[in-house]
């Protein structure tokens, strides 16, 4: 197993067929690294005869749930104790804390995978960035956004999760061409400085992370277009998670997010496990390469998009991955319609008199029954503002909207959790 990454191994500006057949030589040794040094591999694929897999055969393996990790965590370790660098802690889908595990290795591949992420949106070596996001807490992408700066030959500036005041002091002193940081936050950043009246023109690009700033059409979201009049033309959308340990993001054409070449096989699966066609929605499913800690075949990530069929206009001959439409268990079946709560979420983002909302769902196995409660600027009402037309304007199904005031509506969405949410499942066998 490789020890050291470079940015000069980038072969992600190669075409399609060169770019699989790295993969397919990837994928063999990857799948035997598994079979030899993880307790779960080993026994998972004992059933299966020992060869070179490709991308075809690859299906005829299992795939690896977030419930496989939570349950056998620590048979996935692939070294032993020694051998391991960095312990991240998930959540996990059973409620008890799940660790994820980086060796040195792994650390110095997340570095090279987001320094190839900085290249391809256009950023140069010498530029600043600034990041806004925390390195600690065990927070994996944080570290990899800065230790892929210094790969990559720019300059951090770790102000993290400092005030708006800081950052504003950050951007008028030092003058950043770049920003890390959570869309919604950066759009708070973007207001602020204009508030204040400070010059924050030098920022090129923002490398957005944790949320999606696109559509399905890959429009820009109400979000995104915000970020977008403070910035014209920088939002670079990214997608990631401490498992899969790879990142995807969006290069110059800002049309769905690479990873690089060498570093992960992705699928795209429908609810019976099947490959989709591209451009067709379903759950992202990952093999990541050449990881060595805590390495992953086939892992179910839980979150739903798409691959974009059409070659990239950059060049690259690596896949683009659009937005993450949702959580694959927060997906709404309304008399025969398909879609996430993200769908309504972004109507209601942009309307200017709406404060706060959150929905709710309940009903049987065969519909769900949605209702959306909306907080109103004083003044306002749910009926002024047009909010169930908007909601059918868009989403073309009728769904009741509930006036609730300001208060009641953040004590809901704030109650539970460090983040906002917005999304309540109340349905029978709900995950
Ligand atoms: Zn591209």
């Amino acid at each position: 197993m490789k020890k050291h990454f470079e940015l000069s191994d980038d072969r992600s500006l190669s075409s399609r067929e060169e770019v699989r057949r790295l993969q397919d030589r990837l994928l063999a040794e990857q799948i035997r690294y598994c079979r030899n040094n993880s307790p779960f591999y080993r026994e998972k694929l004992a059933a299966f005869p020992d060869r070179d897999h490709d991308f075809d055969t690859l299906q005829d393996l299992p795939t690896t749930s977030k419930r496989d990790l939570a349950e056998h965590n620590e048979a996935f370790f692939a070294v032993p104790p020694s051998g391991i660098a960095d312990i991240c802690f998930t959540s996990g889908t059973t409620g008890n804390p799940c660790r994820i595990v980086y060796t040195a290795s792994d650390l110095d591949r997340l570095a090279y995978n987001d320094a190839c992420g900085y290249r391809a949106s256009g950023m140069e070596a010498g530029e600043k960035v600034l990041l806004t996001c925390t390195i600690d807490r065990c927070f994996i992408a944080g570290l990899a956004y800065y230790q892929g700066v210094v790969k990559f030959g720019a300059s951090a500036i770790r102000n993290g999760l400092n005030t708006l005041e800081s950052h504003a002091e950050v951007i008028r002193t030092l003058r950043p061409e770049n920003i890390v940081g959570v869309p919604s936050f950066l759009a708070k950043l973007g207001q602020y400085l204009a508030d204040a009246g400070i010059d924050g023109s030098c920022v090129k690009r923002l490398i957005c992370i944790g949320e999606p700033i696109r559509t399905r059409k890959m429009a820009l979201t109400p979000l995104g277009e915000k970020l977008e009049r403070f910035w014209p033309g920088a939002a670079h959308s990214t997608y990631a998670s401490s498992e899969i340990v790879t990142s995807f993001t969006e290069c110059s054409v800002r049309c769905g997010g690479h990873p690089p070449a060498e570093l992960a096989v992705v699928e795209i699966l429908d609810d019976e496990g099947r490959r989709v066609p591209d451009g067709e929605p379903g759950e992202v499913t990952v093999t990541p390469l050449q990881v060595t800690g805590m390495p992953l075949v086939r892992f179910r990530t839980g979150d739903v998009s798409f691959i974009i069929p059409e070659p990239c206009p950059c060049g690259r001959g690596t896949l683009r991955l659009g937005p993450v439409l949702g959580r694959k268990a927060q997906m709404l079946k309304v008399r025969g319609t398909t879609l996430f709560p993200g769908a309504f979420f972004n109507v209601l983002d942009g309307i200017p008199g709406v404060v706060e909302y959150y929905m709710e769902v309940g009903g049987t196995a065969l519909s769900d029954e949605i209702t959306i409660f909306v907080a109103c600027a004083e003044g306002a009402t749910p009926e002024t503002l047009g909010v169930a037309e908007k909601l059918y304007g868009r989403t073309r199904i009728h769904v009741p909207v509930i006036a609730v005031d300001a208060s009641e509506a953040r004590r809901r969405v704030f109650g539970t959790s460090r983040k906002p949410v917005r999304f309540f499942d109340l349905r029978k066998n709900a995950l």
